[in-house]
């Protein structure tokens, strides 16, 4: 079928036939409905028409140029000019196609139509191409006017009957265009002869428009010429594989390509075993370079199913869609997909998802539990092998940021499995392994996947546990060792422990004591269990099963187990000979800060992980309502995004994903620097321990997890909603990436927590007012967005700054003080997230290039930050900062935004979307129904 050309496939061929087409005013209409094309035409015919003033025998100028852009001329034309012409077509195609963002990935070239493509192929440039047509052309010179072709729409083999019938003339099949259509070649008398007796009028021979038989085998002295002429042109490497239809094959690099271009001359082509050897699927699209839609037909004919498109035999309008308002978006999605991809380069994230594509990284369906914690690990040990070298030791961190995203739309499990592995084991292991030789072997073990990494920090008896880990490692002087007891129940660590025999490598935080002394929180690493169970002295529990995300979580228990001096990671604290403790930290309070350093690593991994998941569920949502039709009565076969409601939930999904990718970069680039310079390892545990040790560690990447989540969580639930039984379906993956972010609640430290935590340490330092937002500003002003957001997030902090001054001073406790005001303290703590996070967005949009992408970042912005204010509106008409017009507005610009951005929907799609990586049924853009069918398996009756 002839196709609609999606910009964005990634898979095009493009064919360039041969001669015999006409040229004549081939460009005309686009040169002249489409002026954006003009300049490039013109450049591109000037250097044809400089060559062949250069290097044709009785020039014509400007003659190829008339021929192709006006009607002024027609067949025949003097020696040599439909070849430049038809030459011309292609290239000037070509470039205007490439410069749209539609790049082949492979080429496939029929006879005379192999030199552009050899341009098109990067072998030649434009000038040198029409050197190769002057070339061909003096070669051919002496032959003009005693030969040429003629088309049958016949097999090869009928073709060649219908040729013995003539024993006496010297014809011969030149070229196989389709199973059904052959060129006869041969000189012009023997022509002649055959057309006064051809008597088959189902199949009639029609003249093809070439002064001169080519695939001719007598014609040696014309190759011999051809070969000598195109001596001069020095070949580059090929850049796109090139399929030569002479040659039935592709190209190779040690090919002589001047030596097998001449083999054309006298050999045939043969387009229909040309197009079986091509590596294509049902994907595939060919893009005609000719003057019509010859070739595309024989295509279609040749291989089944095949999509074509012919530019040059569009409607103009088409054609014009596609050479200028496609590449704006083409840049768009470019520069959205940037701006997504963050501080990790496109190459890197290219390298990821191709790793991320190996089946065995994959979940397997319909496992038991216990079948899928093993097999996770599995996975997780395979993936530690495939991982760069670049990954370990944290040396190129922007790795575990790429590494991040594919993993969570791969797998919320092997995610977690990623988290706990990377993040918290080695990340615990890298930051206080100096002087400790041990610790890099262990290191090690888990970064080549021979070990499996647990991390033991929280107890299950109290909350907040963390800030006091009750499990001991008591210092025994006489042996300069430690013995590590859970002294109760309380005291037993929630940890992934559920598989007991396998190799695992435990990161416990146990208090130390010397000399009955408790002198802080450190972690101690030591071996929990091997093949053979768990080590003396260590219990792990059967798996308490966490439906959301599966993974082996149980509990863990120490009876005297005897851990070397060198077990403790002790960061520079000491035990000297006279048995006293020293910490440079000074305070127990910076040590467990300090301690637990590695959730700093989780929170950057989730940011990216989660917010890749938000822009996943909502293209995936995009892609289904936007090729889904309604059968209801009011807009019957309308799709379903026309609908307001679904384009308002659907597109402030998009939103949503948009502002909190933005907020995740920038996260990740603090941690990327942080890390690279190990600047973080030393600024952490300056700070004061609030309520719990989260802020002190780092505020930002804290509060990125704590936005991240709970949006993820309402944001994947909203989509999987738009998608009735398609979202219901887990092999359509909402309900995956719906657990993930209902984990990220708790895993790597309490969402609340980390609010009321922030909160409090903005709330203990001096608090400025930023400045009142303008109640006249435009509704699209990101000045006024700023201003609101930051107003709120300072009112709220300021209500509970005044409340707590006046109550100490009224002598309550801290306890009492800080209660009364809890939910304010939450709502400030969110209110601070929110400001960065559209700070961030606001900030990434301004570096979008003007035009679409920008108009695209700009509404995606603004139609979180105005359905924020929408959320919160009671709150600003109570504080006088906003009032009852403004409010109406807000509902009809939030209408409008959407309405903008369903006009971009495909756009967006491609920009954020991650289908294949999710391998959700539901990312197929056509063909839903069969990619669902073909996920299942079927019993037939
Ligand atoms: C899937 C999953 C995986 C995990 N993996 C690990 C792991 O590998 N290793 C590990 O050590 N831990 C792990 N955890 C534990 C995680 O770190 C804790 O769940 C988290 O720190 C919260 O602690 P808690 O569960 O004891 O909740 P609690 O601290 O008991 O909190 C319960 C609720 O009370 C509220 N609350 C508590 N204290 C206060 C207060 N002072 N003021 C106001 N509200 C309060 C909290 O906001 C929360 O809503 C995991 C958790 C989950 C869910």
């Amino acid at each position: 079928m002839s196709t609609q050309l999606n910009i964005y496939s990634q898979n095009y061929v493009f064919a360039f036939p041969g001669q015999g087409s006409d040229p004549c005013g081939a460009l005309a209409e686009l040169y002249q409905h489409v002026p954006e094309t003009r300049d490039r035409i013109d450049t591109i015919l000037a250097i044809i028409e400089t060559e062949a003033a250069a290097h044709e025998p009785d020039p014509h100028p400007g003659l190829i140029t008339q021929v192709l852009l006006t009607r002024d001329h027609a067949l025949p034309l003097p020696s040599g000019v439909a070849q430049l012409a038809l030459y011309g077509a292609a290239v000037v195609l070509n470039q205007l196609l490439q410069a749209t963002g539609i790049v082949p990935s492979l080429i496939v070239a029929q006879s005379f139509g192999e030199i552009a493509a050899r341009v098109c192929g990067g072998v030649l440039d434009i000038a040198q191409g029409a050197r190769a047509v002057c070339a061909l052309n003096a070669a051919y010179r002496s032959e003009e006017g005693r030969g040429s072709m003629l088309l049958v729409n016949l097999s090869a083999q009928d073709t060649q009957a219908l040729l013995d019938r003539y024993p006496e003339s010297n014809l011969v099949l030149g070229s196989v265009n389709a199973p059904a259509q052959c060129i006869i070649s041969g000189e012009t008398a023997d022509l002649e002869h055959l057309l006064a007796h051809h008597d088959d009028s189902a199949h009639p021979l029609r003249p093809v428009s070439i002064a001169y038989a080519s695939h001719y085998p007598p014609h040696t002295e014309v190759a011999r010429q051809l070969h000598k002429n195109l001596q001069p042109l020095t070949p580059k490497p090929f850049k796109t594989p090139i399929y030569s239809t002479v040659l039935g094959r592709r190209y190779e690099p040690e090919d002589d390509l001047h030596h097998l271009f001449t083999l054309g001359v006298t050999q045939p082509t043969n387009l229909p075993h040309t197009l079986a050897q091509l590596p294509t699927d049902k994907h595939t699209v060919f893009i005609d370079l000719g003057v019509n839609s010859g070739l595309s037909v024989c295509i279609r004919k040749s291989l089944h199913p095949a999509q074509t498109y012919a530019p040059l035999a569009q409607p103009i309008e088409s054609l014009r869609h596609l050479l200028v308002n496609a590449p704006e978006a083409h840049k768009a999605v470019v520069a959205l997909r940037q701006l997504a991809n963050g501080p990790v380069d496109a190459e890197v994230h290219a390298q990821m998802a191709k790793m991320f594509s190996d089946p065995e990284l994959h979940p397997r369906a319909n496992q038991s539990f216990h079948e899928g914690h093993r097999h996770t690990y599995q996975r997780l040990q395979h993936l530690m092998r495939q991982l760069p070298d670049g990954i370990h030791g944290f040396a190129q961190p922007q790795l575990l940021m790429a590494e991040a995203t594919h993993a969570a739309l791969n797998d919320p499990s092997l995610f977690m499995g990623c988290v706990i592995q990377q993040g918290l084991c080695i990340g615990t292991l890298l930051a206080f392994e100096q002087d400790h030789p041990s610790a890099t072997q262990w290191r090690r073990k888990l970064e080549a996947g021979e070990s499996l990494g647990v991390y033991a920090l929280t107890e299950i008896g109290r909350s907040n546990s963390h800030m006091g880990a009750c499990v001991e490692a008591v210092f025994d002087a006489d042996t300069r060792t430690f013995v590590l007891n859970t002294p109760n129940k309380a005291a037993l660590k929630f940890a992934n422990v559920g598989i007991s025999n396998l190799d695992k490598l435990g990161v416990v935080f146990a208090q130390v004591i010397v000399q009955g002394q408790p002198c802080g929180v450190f972690a101690f690493m030591l071996p929990l269990s091997d093949a053979n169970g768990p080590r003396p002295g260590v219990s792990m529990s059967s798996p308490a099963e966490i439906r959301a995300v599966p993974l082996d979580y149980g509990l863990a228990s120490f009876d005297n187990v005897r851990l070397p001096f060198d077990a403790w990671l002790r960061d520079g604290a000491s035990i000297d000979a006279s048995n006293q403790f020293h910490d440079p930290l000074g305070s127990t309070d910076r040590r467990l800060i300090r301690s637990l350093f590695a959730p700093k690593n989780v929170w950057a991994m989730v940011g990216v992980g989660l917010s890749s998941v938000m822009l996943a569920c909502s293209t995936l949502a995009l892609t289904h309502a936007n090729r889904r039709t309604t059968q209801a009565r009011i807009g019957n076969g309308t799709g379903l995004l026309a609908f307001r409601t679904q384009r308002r939930a659907l597109f402030g999904c998009l939103a949503t994903a948009y502002v909190m990718k933005c907020f995740a970069n920038d996260s990740a680039r603090l941690w990327i620097e942080g890390t690279a310079s190990q600047a973080s390892l030393h600024t952490t545990g300056t700070g004061d321990v609030t309520w719990t040790p989260w802020a002190a560690i780092s505020q930002t990447l804290a509060l990125t997890k704590a936005l991240c989540a709970p949006a993820a969580e309402a944001l994947a639930t909203e989509c999987r909603l738009r998608c009735g039984v398609a979202g219901a379906l887990n092999l359509n993956r909402f309900a995956d990436y719906e657990g993930m972010a209902k984990i990220y609640q708790d895993a790597g430290g309490n969402n609340r927590m980390i609010l009321l935590d922030a909160a409090k340490v903005l709330i203990g330092q001096p608090l400025s007012e930023p400045t009142p937002p303008d109640p006249q500003a435009g509704l699209d002003d990101a000045g006024y967005w700023q201003a609101m957001a930051h107003t709120l997030e300072y009112r709220l902090l300021k209500h509970v700054a005044d409340h707590i001054a006046r109550h100490r001073g009224e002598g309550e406790d801290d306890m009492q003080v800080w209660n009364a005001q809890l939910m304010v303290v939450a709502r400030a703590g969110e209110a601070y997230a929110q400001r960065l996070a559209i700070d961030s967005a606001i900030r990434a949009g301004s570096l979008l290039p003007h035009g679409l992408a920008r108009e695209l970042g700009n509404a995606l912005c603004g139609l979180y930050v105005l359905e924020y204010l929408n959320k919160h509106a009671a709150w600003f008409i109570s504080e006088g900062l906003m009032d009852i017009a403004r409010y109406r507005a807000l509902e009809a610009r939030l209408d409008s935004l959407s309405d903008f951005l369903a006009t971009q929907v495909d756009v967006l799609i491609q920009a954020f979307g991650h289908g294949a990586a999710t391998r959700a049924a539901i990312a197929q853009t056509d063909h839903y129904p069969d990619a669902l069918a073909d996920k299942l398996q079927w019993a037939v009756g």
